[in-house]
């Protein structure tokens, strides 16, 4: 599924997030930015022990709701974007908030660095057990705001899914009708 907004277009595919080839793959990371399971796990594997060795430089890690670059290692990006998204916790710890700031942080960044195309994994979705509907709403609406704001900052944008059933909800989110 295909959403055109002005420039930039936004898609939504199932896929592995290790295996696109785009100039940015955001990973969906903890605050320690030390690698783990999920989406981070693949990327390190994916990517090697360079990327790791680069997050190591950033002294305290990622705060929540925030996002930082690194290179792609040995993946088929230019670049990676850590982007740590809350643990769900009942909805009433500003989860909310804190999953649109991490998109937009991310989509801040790729425009700072000249980055026009950027796949998100669902972050938060999997291990830190945001809901998915709400989530996918969240990620969808954060990007379009950008693009409103930013026109012509990005050419693409895709939500990289994992399952079927995600693909269906973030398809749905896509279809203008
Ligand atoms: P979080 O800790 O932010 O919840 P996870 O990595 O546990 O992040 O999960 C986020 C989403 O990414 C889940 O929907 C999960 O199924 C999916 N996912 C896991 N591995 C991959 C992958 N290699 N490519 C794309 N999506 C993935």
């Amino acid at each position: 599924m295909t959403l055109n907004l002005g420039e930039t277009r936004l898609e939504a595919v199932q896929g592995d997030i290790t295996q696109q080839e785009i100039d940015a793959v955001v990973n969906a990371a903890n605050s320690a930015l030390a690698g783990g399971g999920g989406v981070d796990g693949a990327i390190h594997r994916a990517g090697g022990a360079s990327i790791l060795a680069e997050c190591r430089q950033f002294k305290g890690g990622c705060p929540t709701g925030q996002a930082r670059i690194t290179g792609a290692g040995n993946l088929r990006a230019k670049k990676i974007i850590h982007a740590v998204g809350p643990v769900w916790d009942g909805g009433g710890h500003r989860e909310s908030e804190l999953l649109c700031s991490a998109y937009r942080s991310s989509l801040q960044l790729a425009v700072e660095n000249e980055l026009r195309s950027i796949a998100f994994p669902s972050i938060s979705t999997g291990a830190y057990r945001f809901p998915l509907e709400k989530a996918s709403k969240i990620a969808v609406d954060t990007c379009k705001d950008f693009c409103s704001e930013h026109p012509g900052a990005l050419d693409l944008i895709r939500f990289v899914c994992f399952s079927a059933r995600d693909l269906k909800v973030y398809s749905k989110l896509l279809n203008p009708l």
